[in-house]
């Protein structure tokens, strides 16, 4: 049954199952296996194609690939502050590849502005505030 995953298997399923996307189990042959429909987010996939996940039950049992199932879900989880979110995701200046919310893709760029913490937390809620007022207007 096992099946070696090949090279283009591993970089597509790599950019599927980046860092922080959450997953919903479907099925996953293993005793101590999470009930499906058990979420989780993902860590990382490793070289023979398992996708390292963990679980809101606090299991860390890996997917398999070609043998367990999930699927992906819209929401994410971020790396850096550990919220879930829906919004589209902010690419990390750090290595152009994490993904990140947007409140830490600002918090960031703050950084790099050369914010301390108390300032950048600051003008992230004065952004946070006018982005909801815009929102209001908008729906008004
Ligand atoms: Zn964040």
């Amino acid at each position: 049954m096992e099946r070696k995953i090949t090279k283009q298997e591993l970089e597509s399923l790599r950019a599927k199952f980046s860092c922080g996307t959450r997953v919903e189990l479907v099925q996953m042959n293993d005793v101590q296996a999470p009930p499906p429909g058990t979420r989780g987010t993902v860590q990382y996939v490793d070289d023979i194609g398992t996708i390292h996940v963990k679980w809101d039950n606090g299991s860390s049992l890996g997917i398999a690939y070609g043998e367990d199932a999930c699927k992906t879900l819209r929401e994410r989880s971020c790396p850096r502050c550990k919220t879930i979110y829906t919004d589209p995701p902010a690419l990390s200046r750090r290595d152009n590849q994490t993904l990140l919310c947007p409140d830490c893709g600002i918090r960031e760029a703050l950084e790099d502005a050369g914010y301390d913490e108390i300032r950048r937390e600051t003008a992230l809620a004065e952004i946070i505030k006018a982005r909801q007022e815009a929102g209001k207007k908008m729906n008004s």
